[in-house]
């Protein structure tokens, strides 16, 4: 990190300036700025992996149990990120654009299959860079025909078979190295909504560590991992009542050997 990222705050609109650098591409309108980290240095694809309702006081709980997230920041960097949004998909359309909620006006899943603003998956795409989306199915309809590989997944699985095809499905679309690749995890912010407690967000943040460790050996080292939360717990007894509300977000590479 340089002297002036050090003392700077992060936010999630940083994500996608930082992507589109790596990736040679120029975003025509963002309020975030790109961060300026060593380790992105070097990278060529980008793999940004979105975990439904990581908030980083979450994360520092849950952290002690999940080895391989551990692991990734010893190598890498964790960040907290101020939160846009305290709803999912404002979240992460300000993820994948680069834009506050209030300049992409996506609020909810309809709006996102109508929105004329183009995110980062489809300028990527557009600019010849291979893209790969694995989603819950509405969000994954929105690049159907517009990228490479869209890929959709029924919420109405159980959370942990959403979650394991998820980790499946992202393991084989970067065996075909993509230059940006989107991927997104559900588990935490089910079990916070089915009202599991905290054991059962436990549970869940544990199997999708295994998965990220599966990810993270099926991923090159030229790949830039951004692994984040979209917004704090949002219910249940974690859930966050005060600011500031920053979610995790780890960076770090790639590790396999290929
Ligand atoms: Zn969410």
């Amino acid at each position: 990190m340089t002297a002036h990222e050090t003392s700077r705050s992060f936010s999630q609109i940083d994500i996608a300036p930082t992507a589109a650098q790596i990736l040679g591409l120029k975003l025509s309108k963002q309020d975030g700025h790109p961060i300026d980290l060593a380790l992105a240095r070097g990278s060529k694809n980008v793999a940004i992996i979105i975990i439904d309702s990581l908030g980083y006081d979450l994360l520092k709980w849950l952290l002690p149990a999940l080895e391989n997230m551990r692991e990734l920041i010893s190598g890498g960097q964790l960040l907290a990120m101020d939160c846009v949004s305290n709803h999912t998909t404002p979240a992460i359309a300000s993820i994948l654009s680069g834009l506050l909620p209030q300049n992409h006006g996506i609020f909810d899943k309809a709006g996102a299959k109508e929105s004329p603003i183009l995110s980062l998956p489809e300028i990527a795409s557009q600019a010849g860079r291979s893209c790969a989306v694995i989603m819950e199915q509405n969000g994954a309809d929105v690049y159907q025909g517009l990228i490479e590989m869209a890929y959709g997944i029924s919420d109405r699985v159980p959370p942990q078979d959403f979650d394991q095809e998820a980790c499946r499905m992202t393991c084989l679309a970067l065996r075909k190295r993509p230059r940006l690749l989107v991927s997104y995890f559900i588990g935490i912010d089910k079990s916070v909504h089915l009202g599991l407690g905290r054991e059962g967000i436990m549970d869940a943040a544990l199997l999708i560590d295994r998965f990220i460790g599966e990810i993270m050996m099926a991923a090159d080292e030229e790949t830039l991992f951004i692994i984040c939360g979209d917004h704090p717990v949002h219910a249940g007894p974690l859930k966050r009542t005060k600011g500031p509300y920053c979610v995790a977000a780890i960076l770090a590479r790639g590790r396999a050997n290929k």
